[in-house]
């Protein structure tokens, strides 16, 4: 029997960091990456919602959040974002979506936004 994950609600995806799993303060600083998917992924059904990202190279799953699809992050190209603690997460979390995207599926491109 497959384990069932509890999916999280937007707002929790919003404030925990995508790497390390730290809440992220209100007043703190938050990193984010934007992330372009392939041409021919259709993340549709994910708008305005949290999208579960398969990492191939860690075993796991994590949580990015797709912005709606008339809103100024998806005309920019960010069809999905991760959010961070630290710059320090997301050089990191980058490494591994560089990696991510030469043997993954939806991935395309990662980067930092400030
Ligand atoms: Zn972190």
């Amino acid at each position: 029997m497959k384990l069932k994950r509890k999916k999280p609600k937007i707002k929790q995806v919003m404030t925990t960091c995508s790497w390390c799993g730290l809440k992220i303060k209100d007043e703190g600083p938050i990193y984010a990456l934007g992330c372009k998917k392939r041409p021919e992924v259709d993340i549709s059904k994910y708008e305005s919602k949290v999208m579960p990202v398969k990492i191939s190279t860690l075993g796991k799953t994590i949580w990015s959040i797709v912005p709606p699809a008339d809103s100024d992050a998806r005309r920019e190209g960010k069809d999905f974002m991760f959010t961070l603690c630290s710059e320090d997460c997301g050089d990191q979390l980058k490494e591994t979506l560089d990696i991510e995207k030469e043997i993954g599926e939806l991935i395309l491109s990662a980067e930092h936004i400030y």
